[in-house]
């Protein structure tokens, strides 16, 4: 391989400690990460800093590309994997979990096949893709929980129909999301967790006790609180306030500044004390210019250049998630007052932790070389990603050298 696509040494401050230090790098692992002086450094250089890849475990799509893609061949589909793998490392999104939504039998066979194919084709979507989130058909049918999971699709638990789509997925699924009040989730909750699947609870009317109930049987994370949900609810008890204190739950959030208020993203901050994982649960029109657009289930959106994505009849009614994790990272900073490098923790070690990837999220010796260079505008502390390295391969640069 040529040197500058494995650049077998970079430099730059990390975050979080701010030491200037010189990152060694050999077969993908990270070999030292050593202090260098100052004068060592180029002067007149842009200052750069380095953080881990970010780890995404709910990804619908980036870029103009699309997970979940219906009525297409089956090697469009593969295509739009890798297509949108490759947009999701020129934002720093190293490892991701592609998120296939509720749908009928055969169109989820196909999504889990298409990810199996572009995992089995190319060897760098095989490194990012950290396995498949199941997001329902579980869920509950309620309007207002279910958000835009078709209601005709949605059902309860079964355990058969799960091996098969798992057998198309060449047993890649790693999450599931589910609604603990379906008939049998507790069930479904035992055999998904004994057989090393994540589960989540979302998309749910739960009641308190349903809710601890999934927890007791191994349910160890909330999908987006928050989101899916009743626009009204009873002030207490109900099921975000359920989640939010049970300790056992790391609670997943969009901090995209849409999706959640910002005061909304810092309570639960302070809630949970650290057990939170962001995620940017984007869909095909993140990445994309602001504009109108016709999406392929037929519906007018509007991206609007704050980076909300709405639906052109109703503009109240978000119509997805536009966001990159990158985007989530400074927002959760913003609204939370949490150091930059808390949340980076939060988009990188402590998914990679969750999902059982210690190798994953951190800057040490032995673990993956997987790393985000970028500079910091001081004027508006906005993140410009200058480079992006995936276990030791620079796969992004926005040098021309
Ligand atoms: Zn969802």
């Amino acid at each position: 391989m040529d040197q500058a696509k494995t650049p077998g040494q970079v430099y730059g401050k990390l975050i979080g400690s701010g030491v200037q230090a010189a990152i060694s790098m050999n077969n993908g692992l990270i070999t030292t990460v050593a202090p260098v002086e100052p004068e060592q450094l180029n002067t007149g250089t842009e200052e750069l800093w380095i953080a881990p890849g970010l780890v995404d475990l709910q990804v619908n799509g980036f870029g103009g590309y699309d997970v979940n893609l219906a009525g297409v061949p089956m090697e469009d589909r593969v295509e739009a994997i890798k297509n949108m793998t490759h947009e999701l490392l020129k934002m720093g999104t190293t490892s991701f979990c592609p998120t296939i939504i509720t749908a009928g039998y055969e169109q989820i066979m196909d999504s889990m096949t298409a990810v199996r194919l572009a995992c089995e084709s190319d060897p760098l979507v095989d490194r990012c893709v950290l396995g498949i989130h199941l997001e329902g058909p579980y869920l509950s049918g309620e309007d207002g929980p279910r958000g835009a999971h078709p209601k005709e699709h949605i059902k309860d638990p079964d355990w058969q129909e799960f091996l098969h789509w798992n057998e198309a997925a060449g047993g890649k699924i790693r999450m599931v999301t589910l609604a603990p009040e379906r008939a049998g989730a507790v069930q479904m909750i035992r055999k998904l967790v004994s057989s090393g699947i994540l589960v989540c609870i979302g998309h749910t009317a739960a009641t308190h006790d349903q809710i601890t109930a999934a927890v007791d049987a191994g349910a160890a994370m909330s999908t987006h609180l928050g989101n899916g949900a009743h626009p009204l609810l009873p002030r207490h008890p109900n099921y975000i306030w359920s989640q939010l204190a049970e300790d056992r739950l790391i609670c997943g959030i969009i901090a995209d500044g849409h999706h959640l208020h910002p005061s909304v993203v810092k309570v639960m901050a302070r809630a949970k004390q650290g057990r939170i994982v962001l995620v940017s649960d984007a869909v095909h029109l993140a990445g994309m210019p602001p504009g109108k657009y016709t999406t392929h289930v037929g519906g007018e959106v509007e991206l609007l250049p704050s980076g909300r994505l709405q639906t052109s009849a109703n503009p109240l009614l978000l119509a997805g998630s536009a966001a990159s994790l990158l985007d989530c990272v400074a927002g959760y900073s913003q609204f939370t007052g949490a150091e930059l490098s808390e949340a980076f923790t939060l988009a990188s070690a402590k998914p990679a932790e969750l999902i059982g990837e210690p190798q994953l999220g951190t800057i040490a010796t032995n673990r993956w070389a997987d790393l985000i260079l970028f500079a910091i505008t001081p004027e508006t502390r906005k993140i410009e990603v200058r480079a992006v390295i995936k276990r030791g391969e620079t796969v992004y640069s926005t040098s021309t050298r």
